[in-house]
């Protein structure tokens, strides 16, 4: 058949519009998205058919079919214009802050109140006592000063904010000491060194890879050292041979040359993990009690909370961070503020089994084998003869550069299909309407429960059975 001719069978815009299915679609959500959905299908439709035809292989499609797949296209566009591209995945990887799958899942509580002080206006930076000007951090002194122990405190948009701002505010255009072993680079290759140096203050490395003495710090220090800084390295671990100075150490050294001490804690927890059967973690609480003039620390990792950057400590210190022009430019917003306020006053009322992280890292095993059973029973039912479904042993990660090596045993469902191999399997999982992200092992794609709600448990069973 002749190019034009076959391009003749293209239906046209205003044909489609005629069509029921397309009528019915324009009611719903507006002409000018449908029409276009309309436009690019037939424009796809004509794209491929003429690339068939340069290939030299021609369907013969009649009218009428042409006209059926262009309507199917269209509905198809509108549905993908509706969703979103930042949505909802499930996480099924076990890895609970998963960096790339957005971190903390937040309480029911924090969505609550972001949904109540965004949904209209608030008193973001009004004094209802006074009615004048308020400060947008004054939401949450009080409650993080109670639960840190600590004088002051802000809060900006995330952790490597506030340690430039810190850094800039302090110590731009004077030294900071900080040891060779703690110079550590976080994820997307982004290196703290990196983002210290972007505040004008000079880094004075100290001691070895292993090991730093307390006289390392001291041998450096002259009269245009700013600040003595530790940095915990949060994402990996030393073992064997190896040493650092302990905060008590370095306050001690600080005030008898009148130089702040502060620990960039990376993680920054508020409880002790060891009751959840995890390695020692530093707290901000012990960090201030060492002696810590200002520790900066995530709101996202370990702590479950919104992405911020938290900055606690002494009140003189932190009236100098305030006045910085920088914390203009990294202030944090009214959603993380409203979810970061919720999350503490349940630090503060010790319903700690309402933050999700909390929750999950504490995931008892008796709770993950009913889940995993669970998952099994109904996973068995949509795959049926078509591959086989068992529960495993297996260890699921913190993540977040958290808890390097920790070890959390979990159960996880191992699903393996006699026709589509892991990858494949994988591969569809992630285009379902609702992504589930699992993690391969073995040649078996693995859905551990630990990361998983009641909610996600069904849902992942909807898309798996959506995509086989
Ligand atoms: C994660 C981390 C940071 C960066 O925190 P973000 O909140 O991701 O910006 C800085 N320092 C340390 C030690 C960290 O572990």
């Amino acid at each position: 058949m002749e190019k034009n001719q076959v391009l003749r069978k293209l239906p046209k815009v205003g044909d489609l519009l005629d069509e029921t299915p397309i009528k019915d679609l324009m009611e719903k959500y507006g002409k000018w998205a449908v029409v276009n959905a309309v436009r690019r299908s037939i424009d796809e439709i004509r794209r491929s058919l003429e690339e068939s035809l340069e290939r030299g292989f021609v369907d013969v499609v009649e009218e009428e079919g042409m006209k059926k797949i262009a309507v199917e296209r269209a509905l198809r566009l509108v549905d993908e214009y509706r969703s979103y591209n930042l949505k909802k995945v499930i996480n099924a990887t076990g890895v609970v802050l998963h960096t790339n799958l957005g971190r903390a899942p937040l309480p029911e509580e924090a969505l609550k109140n972001i949904l109540d002080v965004a949904s209209g206006y608030s008193n973001l930076e009004y004094d209802l006592m006074e009615g004048s000007r308020g400060e947008r951090y004054a939401h949450i002194r009080e409650l993080l000063c109670e639960i840190t122990g600590a004088e002051d405190t802000m809060v900006v948009n995330n952790n490597a904010g506030a340690v430039l701002l810190t850094l800039s505010a302090l110590a731009a255009g004077r030294e900071v000491i900080i040891s060779r072993g703690q110079l550590v680079e976080i994820g997307g290759s982004f290196r703290v060194p990196d983002v210290m140096a972007q505040s004008g203050a000079r880094l004075v490395e100290v001691g070895t890879t292993n090991k730093t003495h307390v006289e390392d710090y001291e041998r450096a220090i002259n009269e245009n050292t700013a600040l003595l800084l530790k940095v915990h390295t949060s994402n990996f671990r030393f073992v064997g041979f190896w040493s650092e100075v302990a905060i008590e150490q370095l306050k001690a050294l600080g005030l008898k040359y009148g130089i702040p001490v502060m620990e960039d804690l990376g993680s920054g927890v508020l409880v002790d993990v060891r009751k959840f059967g995890l390695p020692p973690e530093p707290t901000v609480q012990e960090s201030i009690r060492a002696g810590a003039d200002i520790v900066t620390f995530s709101g996202d990792k370990l702590l479950g909370g919104p992405q911020a950057g938290i900055i606690v400590g002494r009140k003189e210190l932190l009236e100098r961070i305030k006045r910085h022009p920088l914390t203009r430019a990294l202030r944090i917003d009214k959603l993380t503020l409203s979810a970061l306020e919720a999350v503490l006053k349940l630090y503060r009322s010790e319903s700690l089994d309402r933050i999700p992280v909390i929750k999950m890292l504490s995931k008892s095993q008796e709770d993950m084998e009913k889940d995993a059973r669970q998952l099994a029973a109904e996973l068995q039912k949509v795959v049926r003869e078509r591959g086989t479904v068992e529960i495993i042993d297996d260890v699921s990660q913190v993540g977040g550069g958290s808890l390097p090596g920790a070890e959390l045993p979990t159960k996880a469902v191992a699903l393996s299909l006699r026709e589509t191999g892991p990858e494949e399997l994988a591969e569809r999982l992630r285009k379902a309407r609702i992504p589930v992200i699992g993690r391969i092992k073995k040649d078996r794609f693995l859905l551990d429960v630990r990361t998983m709600s009641e909610e996600d448990l069904k849902t992942a069973v909807e898309m798996v059975g959506s995509v086989l």
